[in-house]
């Protein structure tokens, strides 16, 4: 294999990484990649929806590479846009997981970063806070690879805490984290009828060129009405169990309700006793939905093809973003975006999910020190471990703020290559202005000032 040395390293290929590989190397430096999956695109490559890009007044706010991919995706037949939906959340941006996949292996093609597939970062060499090298287990043993600056978009901040970071797992009272579940994809559905029999309120209703009748691609609900029989053959572990649907199609649809509590996602034999469980739990849901629910009488059903960890290691951060900071909506000197989709968690113990909105006006910023580990000065922490209390996390999680914070540290990365400075020695307005040049959001100048003074 030739030599692999780079400017930035970004390891982990989930929403995540791709945007902030593919904004280092359209900055102009020099990019690796590392994915330990055989493809790119982490959670999103499951379909679901990419909450969330506009907030519970009705403004968008979240722009940039976010807003880049769902206009690629719609013209791919991969999007529908952002569509209203009167519930928890004020719109949805549902895709289509497999050419979210084939979109984000094109970006990074096109940005020229180097990416390596089935790769796993197995140790750092750090020196002063600041990390040599990292070691990667590829075919053929072990691969040692230098860069200037590394952006840890693990999910789990694995190279961060190897690094020496420290960090935080789940609630910081009692380290429960979040269900890991599997998303179950059903093929030869009836949208209409599903949602006939199931949603609370009115789907989110979309049409896409090749079908101009709208047709359902988002809503939620519970399994109440079938609870006798959810009891008796033991499909969920609790009554009145809640259910996620979205799509982007009309015959096609992704149901989001398994969970199994208690698993440490970081833990590889915890997380593969989960993945058989799942895979179970997953077969018996399809059989229920084919023998009870309307709509899934002729279905055919694919498990994705792993099991989605949400909450595992939040580093600390020169800056943690708190429960205040999500309740009042705050605006940060330092911001890197803006992100607004509702705090999202799905209970420890049993698995449903409770949403708690933003305050103000409904988004809070991204400061620049919440994905800056302590101590370390040539790492940048990006996506769902960046600093954040449990509650936070449960906002900053998602995917559309993934993006955010991915396109962000890619940015700043490549900046503090180019400037040659540590990264909490960085240009922030600099780094801002940059940002701003890309199309991203930064809230209103104003505003902000005006917030971070008060
Ligand atoms: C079941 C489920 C449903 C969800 N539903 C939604 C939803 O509807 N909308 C929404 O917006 N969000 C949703 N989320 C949350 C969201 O999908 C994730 O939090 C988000 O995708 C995380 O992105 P990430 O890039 O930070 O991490 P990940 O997607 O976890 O990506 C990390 C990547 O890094 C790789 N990696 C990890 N460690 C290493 C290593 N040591 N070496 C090399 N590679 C490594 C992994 O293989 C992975 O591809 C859901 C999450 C789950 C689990």
């Amino acid at each position: 294999m030739q030599h692999l040395d780079c400017e930035v390293l970004v390891i982990g290929g989930g929403v995540t990484g791709i945007a902030a590989a593919t904004a280092a190397a359209r900055s102009g430096v020099k990019t690796i990649l590392i994915e330990a999956k055989p493809f790119v695109g982490g959670n999103a490559t499951t379909g679901l929806c990419l909450h969330n890009y506009i907030t519970k007044l009705g403004r968008q706010v979240v722009f940039g590479m976010a807003q880049e991919i769902v206009d690629r995706l719609i013209k791919m037949g991969g999007a529908v846009g952002h569509i209203p939906y009167g519930d928890f959340v004020h719109s949805v941006t549902p895709v289509d997981g497999e050419l979210f996949r084939v979109l984000s292996t094109q970006l990074l093609a096109e940005a020229g970063v180097t990416v390596l597939y089935g790769t796993n970062v197995i140790g750092v060499e750090a020196e002063g806070g600041k990390i040599q090298s990292v070691q990667l287990g590829v075919k053929g043993g072990v691969r040692t690879v230098r860069a200037k600056t590394y952006i840890d978009a693990s999910g789990d901040a694995d190279v961060a805490v190897m690094a020496g970071a420290n960090y935080r797992k789940g609630d910081k009272e009692t380290g429960k984290m979040q269900p890991v579940s599997m998303v179950l994809r059903c093929f030869g559905t009836n949208n209409q009828a599903i949602a006939d029999a199931i949603a609370v309120r009115q789907p989110a209703m979309a049409t896409r060129a090749d079908h101009p009748v709208p047709f359902p691609v988002y809503f939620n609900g519970a399994f109440s009405q079938w609870n006798d029989i959810i009891r008796e053959n033991n499909i969920f572990p609790n009554e009145d169990h809640k259910v996620f649907f979205n799509t982007v199609w009309p015959n096609h649809i992704n149901v989001n309700t398994s969970a199994v509590v208690g698993v440490d996602g970081t833990d590889p034999l915890a997380l593969s006793r989960a993945t058989v469980e799942l895979t179970d739990q997953i077969y018996r849901i399809s059989q229920f939905l084919k023998d009870h629910v309307p709509g899934f009488e002729d279905a055919y059903f694919v498990p994705s093809v792993f099991a989605g960890v949400r909450e595992t290691r939040n580093i600390e951060g020169l800056y943690e973003i708190n429960d205040e900071d999500v309740n009042s909506g705050r605006k940060f000197e330092d911001t890197i975006g803006q992100i607004c989709f509702p705090v999202d968690i799905h209970d420890p113990d049993t698995g449903q999910a409770y949403f708690y909105q933003i305050g103000d006006d409904g988004a809070f910023d991204i400061p620049l020190r919440s994905m800056i580990p302590k101590g370390l000065s040539n790492v940048l922490v990006a996506g769902r471990c960046i600093s954040a209390t449990s509650y936070a996390h449960g906002a900053t999680r998602n995917m559309a703020p993934c993006l955010v914070m991915g396109e962000g540290a890619g940015v700043a990365a490549a900046l503090a290559v180019k400037d040659n400075v540590d990264i909490p020695e960085l240009n922030v307005p600099k780094l801002q202005e940059c940002l701003e040049e890309r199309g991203v959001f930064l809230g209103d100048r104003e505003r902000r000032v005006k917030q971070v003074n008060r």
